[in-house]
């Protein structure tokens, strides 16, 4: 229904707009969440280009603004902002730090609350709830501030965090959207796609950060895209990374670092399988698999071709394979 979605909208830039004010002007705002950005290293100039924002630790401070300012309790809580209890509705996101989630054109759709404290117990992020105006699949964060550069450069990054995007673009990188904790979607790469066709995975130098890039290469490959992947030092996300590299050095560092899949999963899984003819085995199924998923005849042959070599094995057996594998085309 587009009445209410509309009113949705309204809601949610209300919010935002309310969120920032609150972190750069309030008492509490400018104590505890800009000091606490500052703490990040973020400047000025980047909290405003992202609109960061800050939701006072009252009970439900932000929703009786919003009542008073006349937005209505009904839109309040389709959007999450206002969780309903039915003596006093309460923010869901009193006491965080706030990141808009924008979509391609700018609107509002959604937000990310984190917390300051290191409390193990609560959940470091929140996020708003899936609704008739957000579904977390579909939108991709910071892609409003990314799309001219990703467009431009025609090439485009992908992180985990919010964090990592807004301290790439603090250094100079610009061309940069997180998926935001979700496993990566189709139609998240779908966005991208409309942008360039061109994209480098950037995810945390941890166990779970290597597995998610593995997941998200086949993905990228079946909508007829390029993937790269670069990895970070174990323990490091771009975030940290970044913070303490010059632009330089982090252009050099990704320029460097940026793997075609085939030498991605080789690097990744040759320690292993190098002596054990099983997993490698395994790990140039694997590989055939990946490079059964890209649509293009010609692109297959030339990765068929890398493969061959890095593993040293036949073209041969791996275009029977492939053939196995990719039935349509054979
Ligand atoms: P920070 O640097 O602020 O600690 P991060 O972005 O490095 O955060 P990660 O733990 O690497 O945090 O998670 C990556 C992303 O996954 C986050 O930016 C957030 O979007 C999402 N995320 C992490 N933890 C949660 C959670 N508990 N609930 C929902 N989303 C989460
Ligand atoms: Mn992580
Ligand atoms: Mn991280
Ligand atoms: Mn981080």
């Amino acid at each position: 229904n587009t009445d209410v979605r509309e009113s949705m909208y309204l809601v949610s830039e209300f919010a935002k707009i309310y969120f920032h004010d609150t972190l750069l002007n309030s008492e509490e705002g400018k104590a505890i969440g800009y000091s606490y950005f500052k703490e990040r290293g973020f400047t000025n100039e980047t909290i405003k280009k992202f609109s960061l924002g800050y939701s006072p630790e009252a009970w439900d401070a932000f929703t009786k603004e919003a009542l008073g300012k006349g937005y209505k309790l009904e839109f309040l809580e389709s959007t999450g902002l206002t969780i309903p209890r039915d003596d006093r509705p309460f923010d869901r996101f009193k006491g965080r730090v706030m990141f808009p989630i924008q979509s391609m054109s700018g609107r509002v759709l959604g937000f990310g609350g984190r917390i300051l404290t290191n409390d193990k117990k609560a959940a470091k992020y929140l996020n708003s709830p899936e609704s008739d105006i957000y579904h977390k699949s579909k939108v991709l964060y910071g892609i409003f501030q990314a799309k001219q550069s990703i467009a431009k450069l025609n090439n485009c990054y992908l992180v985990e965090g919010y964090t990592d995007v807004i301290q790439f673009n603090q250094s100079g990188i610009e061309n940069v959207v997180a998926s935001s904790g979700t496993a990566l979607t189709p139609d998240q790469i779908r966005l991208i796609n409309r942008l360039t066709k061109n994209i480098t995975v950037l995810f945390d130098g941890d166990a779970a950060g290597l597995r998610a890039s593995v997941r998200g290469i086949d993905l990228i490959l079946e909508e007829g895209m390029n993937v790269k992947v670069c990895t970070f030092p174990d323990g490091e996300d771009p975030d940290s990374f970044a913070k303490k590299t010059s632009y330089e050095d982090l252009v050099l560092y990704l320029e460097n670092n940026a793997k075609d899949f085939i030498q991605f999963k080789a690097s990744l899984l040759m320690n292993e399988a190098k002596n054990d003819p099983i997993k490698k085995a395994d790990l140039i199924r694997d590989m055939v698999v990946s490079i059964s998923k890209i649509p293009d005849r010609i692109q297959r042959e030339i990765y068929i071709q890398e493969c061959s070599r890095i593993m040293d094995i036949s073209e041969q057996v791996l275009q029977s394979t492939l053939a196995q594998l990719v039935q349509k085309d054979v």
